[in-house]
């Protein structure tokens, strides 16, 4: 069984509700969802000058992870999002976090669409948050370290 970490976020108009239409979508077209985190209020930040609401999901899935992200480009774009200003205000913002493939190893993936591990993952809080509350033992590839530890580290240093 292969398994991802998936982030949501959404700052536009009624967040709550894009982000159920988001889990139901990522549900009926990329694979079941194993655990679900609470959503976490989140300060605006980059060109974003809204609150987000935050949350991380495991999904089962027998998608490879290029086709799991354009399923869930399709979804955002469904979803009304329009990209114009990077990190900018969205109605709903999907990541690939990490993957534990059927072997249970986190491989890494690295293309010029798909970084696996998300290369900001370990910087951010309002990622590392849900994240840890779903998946706290998945190992990052590079960092060689938990979820749950880095997340210490985070808010250790700030
Ligand atoms: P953003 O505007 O931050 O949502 O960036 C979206 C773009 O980042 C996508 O079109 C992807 O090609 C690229 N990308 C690279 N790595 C990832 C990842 N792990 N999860 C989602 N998008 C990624």
């Amino acid at each position: 069984m292969q398994e991802y970490v998936l982030a949501l976020g959404a700052n536009l108009g009624d967040r709550e509700y894009y982000i159920g239409q988001a889990i139901e979508a990522i549900r009926t077209s990329c694979g079941p969802i194993q655990r679900q985190s609470r959503l976490l209020e989140t300060e605006a930040m980059g060109a974003a000058d809204r609150p987000f609401l935050n949350g991380a999901l495991v999904i089962q899935s027998t998608l490879e992870p290029e086709s799991l992200l354009t399923r869930l480009l399709a979804i955002e774009q469904s979803l009304g999002r329009t990209r114009t200003l990077r990190w900018g205000n969205r109605t709903i913002d999907l990541d690939i976090i990490l993957w534990k493939d059927a072997h249970g190893n986190f491989p890494s993936v690295k293309t010029p669409t798909l970084t696996i591990p998300h290369p900001e993952m370990h910087k951010r809080l309002f990622v590392l948050g849900p994240v840890a509350e779903v998946a706290g033992d998945w190992r990052h590839a590079e960092l060689q370290e938990t979820v749950a530890e880095l997340l210490k580290e985070k808010q250790k240093s700030g």
